[in-house]
């Protein structure tokens, strides 16, 4: 029997899609199909790619392709990319990233 690749105690049963980890049903998502691992790194945008980095405004865990770099390490989501001229109006915090934005 192949032990979990997570906690070593309880018999894998499942293989993550992501990762290729065995791991028994305490520590896999049946419905998404990875991993708990995966699932902690997971993207919360797609949710099927892991996440490179989490958005600078919402800090929601990003991958790539659900995000813009602005500088390299700051990262921030779709979403508040194509929303940040009013969120850095209603938050001044942000302002440093409206200077990123002009500058790409
Ligand atoms: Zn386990
Ligand atoms: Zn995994
Ligand atoms: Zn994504
Ligand atoms: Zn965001």
């Amino acid at each position: 029997m192949t032990l979990c690749e997570v906690c070593r105690r309880r018999g894998a049963r499942y293989v993550c899609r992501i990762c290729g980890r065995e791991v028994c049903e305490e520590h896999y998502d049946v419905a998404r199909g990875i991993c708990a691992i995966c699932s902690e790194t997971l993207c919360a945008v797609c949710g099927s790619r892991l996440a490179v980095d989490s958005c600078a405004v919402c800090g929601r865990l990003v991958c790539r392709k659900c995000s813009v770099e602005l500088q390299p390490g700051i990262r921030v989501c779709g979403d508040c990319y194509r929303d940040l001229p009013r969120l850095v109006k209603e938050d001044p915090r942000l302002s440093y990233l409206a200077r990123l934005l002009r500058r790409s």
